[in-house]
């Protein structure tokens, strides 16, 4: 729709804008974001030609407008909420609204038609229709010259510096009404210092430094970019843990040098693919003849394979080892697996079995360290320094969870906050309190903390960079919400469980693509579930590990159920540690419904790509008398969309999943926050169709 290349603007002899190339396209919400005297101004005005460019071109719908006047631009369907708002203080409401459609040359009914639109848009604005608008607030009369903007009904509407001077509460008001615009189909130019405002509310970016575009992109990837958000965001640092919001209010990089400190280095030693085979073969090998000398189960196991500890010639002879399945640990309950004698054993975990006996493992001392080290990398691979204080919003006890991120938490020498979960209060408190840089809980937990920092508006006074969030799948929608209520945070993904060590066997990494898993700790076999043969690189499978120094109860070939694939190649983050997707499910949890197998983060990814929709969301399963299954989807309406919107929200997603997966389901859309939300793992699936658990 607007085509901007390689404008240049001067003011006398000094030149503005060197060169800028911007695009936006129909519907499109852009961010043009850049600290004060970056130029962002002056190519506002360049647009609605209030000064004239000195070269370049612009172009509206494919139409050369470069040196039109701003009646022209107006007329062309420009409309501009001015920095500042500019709104006339003695005039009333009513009257600031009217003289946005004058140069248009309205009849009296459609004026009065938009008058309405605006005001549906606004109530605030029709309360207060009769007040001078002097009198108004700061976020109310921005609202007036957002609403005055509006009365021209833009084919492009420029805001500049809507959050500018606004308290925080206010800046989530007029942010979710630009959001609203932006769903609602208004093309709009959001130029803001505010950059992670500007980031979260775009779909689309441009950075300008200094006249120059420095930076452009998907915003999403922009606000996740750790590079950027160094330079942009400002780092905090312990004498002034608030640095990174106060940057990504004002973009004013403020950067904190960080004081010289001993940081270790938890990354492994290898430095090829050849040295981490033999390492793995080394470790292949100690372990079959650890756990055949070790346990009296393993043995009978390996015997009826008919292996022994020299038949481990090559990674390959991977293949001849039976596999071992969560009844075996629930059948050697209370120490399955257990390959060394009691006084080496120092600690036990159990995970939770939801039926029959929970499965317990038995750890040494060396255990313990090698989880301690390997949970440090997690820390090390999501960029937490000793500087970084980690709130820890897990389980502790008997679980591994608490356990594994205070102990590579300490590891790395960062400040634990170790809480636990729930308390909502409290960890809301602490936030504030202690300012805490690192949040760590499941990924339900950040969802019910974002939703209460939102709530209570706290969102600038805390200072949460990073999210390291486990154990549960999360949709992209899901991970967006996250980021944006805790005020732009960066998710990592991590990885593990109870039977293999417990968590942090592994963690996305900066570039946010796919989760590095620790290969020198642990080989990882994708299998078809159904077959248990291999399957080619890249494909879905079912995740399948065998431990390389694990003493207390070491794995052969566990059929973990996850259902994850590997990633070939190096990765761009430039670490050589090997990689996968993020967990898409269970083997053992996929939907099985008339006929076909859907896996729930199919559902999660189709309803991200609906706007309009919320990130929570049941699969109710139920079988009719004549034996045919029903799917029932209840879906969150997102905050602030209309239940009208209901019936073409259904006939979307409907729509989309009659065509993605091939099955028809009954909608039902609810409001916004009316699902339960947990601190723990969120049920989704609720299959009624059979009565009995299946163990
Ligand atoms: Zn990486």
């Amino acid at each position: 729709m607007l085509k901007i290349q390689n404008l240049t603007a001067h003011y006398g002899a000094a030149q503005a804008l060197f060169g800028v190339n911007l695009e936006i396209a129909k519907g499109e919400t852009v961010a043009l974001v850049g600290a004060n005297g970056a130029g962002k101004s002056t190519l506002l005005k360049c647009l609605m030609g209030l000064i004239k460019p000195t070269g370049g071109q612009i172009s509206l719908d494919n139409k050369d407008t470069t040196n039109s006047s701003p009646a022209q631009m107006v007329r062309l369907g420009l409309a501009l909420s001015p920095e500042g708002r500019e709104v006339f203080g003695e005039l009333s409401v009513l009257e600031n609204l009217q003289l946005g459609a004058i140069p248009l040359k309205l009849s009296k009914g459609e004026s009065a038609r938009r008058m309405d639109e605006v005001f549906s848009r606004f109530p605030k604005l029709q309360e207060r229709r009769q007040q001078l608008a002097g009198t108004l607030s700061g976020g109310e009369q921005q609202m007036l010259a957002m609403g005055r903007a509006l009365m021209a009904q833009p084919t492009l509407l420029l805001l500049d510096e809507p959050s500018l001077g606004l308290a925080p509460l206010i800046t989530d008001e007029i942010f979710s009404i630009i959001h609203q615009l932006s769903r609602s189909g208004t093309t709009i130019l959001l130029v803001e210092q505010n950059a992670a405002r500007a980031l979260s509310a775009s779909d689309k970016a441009y950075l300008l430094a200094n006249g120059h575009i420095v930076e452009q992109g998907k915003s999403a990837k922009l606000l996740n970019d750790p590079v950027l958000r160094s330079a942009f965001l400002g780092a905090a640092s312990e004498a002034n843990p608030a640095a990174s919001r106060l940057g990504a209010a004002g973009l004013t990089n403020i950067r904190l040098e960080k004081p010289a400190m001993q940081q270790q280095n938890f990354m492994p030693t290898f430095t090829s693919e050849e040295e981490l085979k033999s390492h793995q073969l080394a470790g292949l090998k100690w372990t079959v003849r650890h756990a055949y000398e070790g346990s009296s189960v393993y043995r009978q196991k390996l015997e009826a394979a008919d292996v022994t500890p020299e038949s481990i010639q090559s990674l390959e002879d991977l293949q001849k080892l039976p596999f071992t399945t969560a009844d075996d640990l629930r059948e050697g309950y209370p120490f399955p697996l257990r390959s060394v004698p009691f006084e080496q054993i120092v600690r036990v975990h159990a995970s939770s079995g939801t039926t029959g006996k929970r499965k317990v493992l038995s750890y040494t001392q060396k255990d313990l360290d090698d989880w301690t080290d390997f949970f440090a990398r997690c820390y090390q691979m999501a960029g937490v320094t000793p500087l970084d204080r980690v709130q820890i919003a897990v389980g502790y006890g008997v679980w591994t969870a608490g356990m594994g991120f205070q102990l590579g938490c300490e590891k790395v020498g960062a400040l634990a906050v170790p809480v636990g979960p729930g308390n909502i209060d409290m960890q809301i408190q602490f936030l504030l309190d202690f300012q805490s840089t690192v949040f760590c809980s499941t990924a339900s937990m950040a969802l019910l903390m974002a939703e209460e920092i939102h709530k209570r508006g706290v969102a600038d006074q805390i200072a949460i960079k990073k999210i390291i969030y486990g154990s549960e799948r999360s949709s992209r929608s899901m991970r967006q919400k996250i980021s944006e209520l805790f005020g732009g945070a960066e998710l990592f993904d991590i990885t593990g469980l109870t039977e293999l060590y417990g968590p942090g066997t592994g963690i996305e990494c900066s570039e946010h693509d796919c989760i590095h898993y620790w290969g020198d700790y642990y080989i990882l076999e994708i299998l078809d579930p159904e077959t248990l043969q291999p399957v080619p690189d890249g494909e879905w499978g079912e995740m399948v590990v065998t431990t390389l120094c694990k003493e207390g109860a070491p794995l052969i070939r566990y059929r973990t159920r996850d259902i994850t694939r590997m990633i070939p190649g190096r990765c761009p983050c430039g670490s050589i540690l090997p990689r996968h997707s993020r967990i898409k499910g269970r083997s053992d949890d996929t939907i099985k419904f008339r006929g076909v197998n859907i896996y729930p983060s199919s559902i999660d990814t189709i309803l991200s790509a609906v706007p309009g929709i919320g990130s929570e969301y049941q699969i109710h399963l139920t079988r009719d008398n004549a034996g045919r299954d029903h799917m029932r989807l209840v879906i969150e309406r997102a905050e602030g969309v209309d239940s009208k919107r209901g019936p073409e929200l259904s006939h979307e997603i409907g729509h989309q999943i009659k065509k993605q997966l091939l099955v028809s389901v009954e909608l039902e859309l609810v409001d916004y926050s009316s699902l339960p939300r947990s601190e723990r793992k969120s049920q989704r699936v609720f299959d009624n169709r059979i009565q009995d658990e299946i163990v």
